[in-house]
């Protein structure tokens, strides 16, 4: 067993992690960075279209702001909003120095780079920061366990992916930056290794959540030797109205965008995605997609109906298969507003515990706007860098004591002293938590589904209780079905407290958004063991002339 000290720790590798890194550094402080994997690799940064929303003049900030609320379907933190949008400008153009290529327009920036996705341009150069700041790294390793002592976090517990070693991390000030929880559903586009994990060990140690049932989906292809391309959304609204009754197509071949009002109407993902599975549900086939049909126009043709340079590249790929062939489309799990509450300094309500990027919630309530994941990455990367370093200055280092170290051991031998025939595989328990999330809490839910899916998720902890771990490959996946089986129980009970549809959620028990009973976050919390769930008011969000914006909502990515 290793032993380790410093002054922060920051668990996890993408963007958030990587900038928070390098501000601690910078404030002077002793920093330790551990992640799944190599350092900035297998991350959603480094997957990520590499497009940031930021403005720097005042109507456009003013109009972010509108748009990331309505987006938010005004469930968003309007403080946290208002920092991302007043730093946003700086801080996204300050990467320049870290040796990111950056095209700047009015109101987004875009990393440059020819070869997709542009996202590793980013993880790479704050990788490459981080080591020449001599920030020491620990890649390959899973932390599994956060230790509070008087409700303030002193350290964490890791093991190496590879010989399975355990490492205790003693430390002033810990980061969570473990990314989001679209690992959870079957169909993601997330690296693998995200897997809500951070959510999980800040909700063990008592630290508030928020939000858990807002999962941003989008359509993707599914069929092989498709690429995979996040883009359908905005095809569709390019290309319906040269198709007549729209592209879309249901299961008994019949085009039902208009049954949705959106052969009118301006398509956003949002919408979209619930359209599809709706439709889906209605036909009662055993199909879980639809099919995107462009034969009626040209190559060249389905090129002309967009009019960014950034999507022609995207289309590129895929156009001459477009216009020759029906493909099938289905929802993708892609991003998760839910997550631990923070305050502007990215504090969780546990001393010493901060929370950065997609593995925290706040800014963008029920759903999010396109770009603002990386800006918001980037603006609070530097926030809670520097705070983080700030607190551990003021802080006295405890060092983790043997009983931690042991009761961490015992956990990870849990899994592998099994004996009898009741041996579960740990990788099983993952697919079925996967397969029941996605079955009851997909995009559109109902009280009776999600009654059926706690019901099922029941069985598989009485499951779980028997999982053995036969290597350390094993063992990570036993501690990742851990997480995802707490965290699966937390979304479907959050999904099913909201009584109304807003956003990413659409319970079609209850098809409208209902804001006079509504416009609260859902929090869940654990004390002493015990699970609860409450509601807390949404702060003061009065917008500035909205009616700026004729209530259109706009685009989400
Ligand atoms: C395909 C795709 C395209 C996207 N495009 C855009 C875009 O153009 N613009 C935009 O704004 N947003 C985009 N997004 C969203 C955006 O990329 C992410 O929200 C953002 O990068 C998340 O950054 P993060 O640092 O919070 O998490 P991540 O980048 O996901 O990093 C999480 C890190 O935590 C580590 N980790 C997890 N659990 C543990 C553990 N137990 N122990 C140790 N380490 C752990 C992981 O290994 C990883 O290093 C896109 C997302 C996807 C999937």
């Amino acid at each position: 067993m290793k032993k380790l000290s410093t002054d922060v720790l920051i668990i996890g590798s993408g963007g958030a992690g990587l900038r928070t890194a390098i501000e601690a550094k910078k404030s002077g402080a002793d920093v330790f960075l551990v992640s799944k994997s190599k350092t900035g690799l297998a991350t959603c940064t480094a997957c990520a279209g590499g497009i940031f929303r930021v403005s720097h003049e005042k109507r456009g900030m003013t109009r972010h702001f509108q748009e990331t609320m309505m987006a938010g379907r005004f469930l968003n933190n309007p403080k946290l909003v208002k920092i991302m949008i007043r730093e946003g400008w700086k801080a996204v153009k300050e990467l320049k120095k870290f040796g990111v290529d950056l095209s700047f327009e009015k109101n987004k920036a875009s990393i440059v780079s020819r070869k997709l996705p542009a996202g590793s341009k980013l993880s790479k150069a704050l990788s490459n920061c981080v080591s020449s700041l001599g920030i020491k790294t620990l890649k390959n390793s899973i932390v599994f366990e956060l230790i509070v002592e008087d409700k303030k976090c002193i350290g964490a517990l890791a093991f190496k992916r590879d010989s399975g070693e355990i490492i205790g991390i003693s430390t002033k000030a810990v980061v969570l930056a473990t990314g989001g929880y679209a690992g959870l559903y079957a169909r993601n586009d997330n690296p693998q290794t995200i897997t809500g994990d951070g959510i999980a060990l800040a909700f063990r140690a008592g630290a508030k959540l928020q939000d858990l049932e807002f999962v941003q989906f989008q359509p993707m292809f599914i069929d092989a030797g498709i690429p995979r391309t996040p883009i359908l959304d905005w095809l569709i609204e390019a290309t319906k109205n040269f198709v007549p009754d729209g592209p879309l197509i249901n299961n008994k071949g019949e085009r039902f965008l208009d049954r949705y009002g959106l052969l009118k109407q301006q398509i956003f993902r949002d919408s979209l995605i619930v359209a599809i599975e709706r439709e889906i549900l209605r036909t009662n086939t055993s199909k879980d997609s639809v099919v995107l049909d462009l034969t009626a126009l040209t190559a060249d043709e389905i090129e002309e109906t967009l009019d960014s340079d950034y999507q022609k590249r995207l289309i590129q790929l895929l156009k001459h298969v477009l216009a020759t062939r029906k493909l099938h489309i289905a929802s993708f799990a892609h991003y998760t507003m839910g997550g631990i509450q923070i305050n502007e300094d990215c504090k969780t309500n546990i001393d010493g515990l901060f929370a950065v990027g997609e593995v925290a919630s706040g800014i963008h309530g029920a759903n999010r706007l396109g770009g603002n994941a990386l800006t918001e990455i980037i603006v609070f990367g530097r926030i809670a860098g520097h705070k983080a370093a700030e607190y551990a200055k003021n802080t006295r280092l405890v060092i983790i004591d043997k009983r931690y170290v042991n009761y961490g051991k015992n956990v990870l031998q849990g899994f592998s002293k099994k004996t009898g025939s009741k041996k579960v595989d740990p990788s099983l328990i993952k697919l079925k938590v996967k397969h029941v999330v996605s079955k009851f809490c997909n995009p559109v839910r109902n009280r009776e589904g999600l009654k059926s899916a706690l019901e099922e998720l029941k069985q598989i902890e009485e499951q779980a209780s028997f999982m053995f771990a036969e290597n350390v490959f094993k063992l990570n996946e036993a501690v990742e079905a851990e997480s995802m089986l707490l965290l699966g129980r937390l979304i479907v009970n959050s999904a099913l407290a909201r009584e109304e549809s807003r956003g990413a959620h659409f319970r079609s028990d209850y098809p409208e958004s209902n804001d006079k009973n509504w416009l609260k976050n859902i929090i869940v919390t654990q004390e002493n063991g015990k699970v609860t769930l409450r509601y807390e008011a949404i702060l003061n969000n009065k917008m500035n002339r909205i009616e700026e914006l004729d209530g259109r909502i706009p685009s989400l990515m």
